[in-house]
């Protein structure tokens, strides 16, 4: 299960086992970059299989989820998402009317994101050949013009020479943003499919975020965007920390956690920061543009909650976080997610 967690693990096996044979394409970013999605001839797109447990959970679902989790990894790119493509592999057995509800959930999370589902293809396995049901959702993207724009801001305040928001491009001196509250997600799916009875009932955050980012990209100066997702904040900081060879540092105070995620955390003895999250972004963005990317966040519904959590340091190359008690401790990347089959 470690190997599908999105952690140290799951990078080995794709690093050991798929990259080595379906790398090598040398399109502008590609399989091997590893990045939220790929680009080739200005086309960005994305694939994902989706296997949550249970299809329905406190906040969402699996058709929502589906729908939210490649719209994301398209929009974190720079990109507008244009038209989605969505596979399911069905269990024999499986109630119609569950399978109505996660299409018409898919069909409503759409019309949110204003993305459409244009091509698919359904299938039926033997009982007991699959847990129930599982879908996949691929997605491509354009170039637009909010992108163009954030650009040309950045170039104001530093060099920058990508042509989309990579994990590759933070320099020392961004700051880093969350836009909400971390490990909503996980904790909901975990607390109802284990019955946990904590005081208050969380809520998953899943929802599309294109909207948002686009807002963001007209504020200008966003050099990467990253869905927190599988291995949550400790992943997604670690990534940017490998990929763009910086260190960062991150104030424990200022990541926002709900009460109810922090006790649920300390009672199972999970770390917060290391839970997915499908409603959530972490934005790096260059230090003269922080307050007014952090102000347009919590203009919005779904950003009203974000931080500046820390910055880009040349000092050092991990990443580091600076306690509530006022030291200083290393946050390595996750091994395996805490907990399984989230998304
Ligand atoms: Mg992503």
């Amino acid at each position: 299960m470690a190997h599908g967690a999105g952690g140290h693990m799951m990078q080995q096996l794709v690093k050991d086992y798929i990259l080595k044979y379906l790398g090598g394409s040398g399109v502008e970013v590609p399989l091997e970059a590893l990045d939220d999605s790929a680009v080739i001839d200005d086309i960005v797109l994305k694939s994902d299989c989706h296997t949550v447990k249970p299809l329905f959970f406190p906040g969402g679902d699996i058709g929502r989820l589906a729908i939210a989790g490649t719209v994301n990894d398209i929009a974190v790119m720079g990109a507008e998402p244009r038209a989605l493509t969505s596979g399911f592999v069905i269990e024999e057995g499986f109630p119609l009317t569950d399978f109505e509800k996660i299409v018409r959930s898919m069909g409503d999370t759409c019309r949110e994101a204003g993305v459409y589902v244009i091509t698919g293809d359904t299938k039926v396995v033997e009982k007991g050949a699959l847990d129930k049901f599982v879908v996949n959702t691929s997605g491509i993207g354009r170039r637009m013009e909010a992108l163009e724009r954030n650009i040309a801001e950045v170039k104001k305040h530093r060099s920058f020479d990508a042509r989309w928001l990579l994990d590759s491009n933070l320099r020392a001196g961004d700051k880093i943003i969350v836009s909400g509250t971390m490990g909503d997600h996980g904790i909901a799916l975990l607390s109802f499919r284990e019955g946990y009875d904590f005081d208050s009932a969380i809520l998953s955050d899943v929802t599309p975020l294109n909207k948002l980012i686009m807002e963001l990209l007209y504020v200008g100066g966003v050099v990467s965007m990253k869905d927190p997702t599988r291995g949550g904040l400790a992943n997604t900081l670690n990534e940017w920390s490998e990929k763009s060879h910086v260190g960062i540092m991150v104030e424990e105070d200022r990541i926002p956690i709900r009460e109810g995620v922090r006790a649920a955390c300390e009672m199972l003895g999970i770390e917060a920061l290391e839970i997915g999250n499908e409603g959530k972004v972490v934005v790096g963005v260059v230090a003269q543009k922080a307050l007014d990317v952090l102000a347009a966040l919590r203009k919005t519904e779904q950003g009203r909650d974000a931080e500046i959590i820390g910055e880009v340091t040349d000092a050092f190359t991990s990443v580091v976080m600076e306690t509530s008690v006022g030291g200083k401790r290393i946050l390595p990347p996750p091994v395996g997610d805490p907990i399984p089959r989230i998304c």
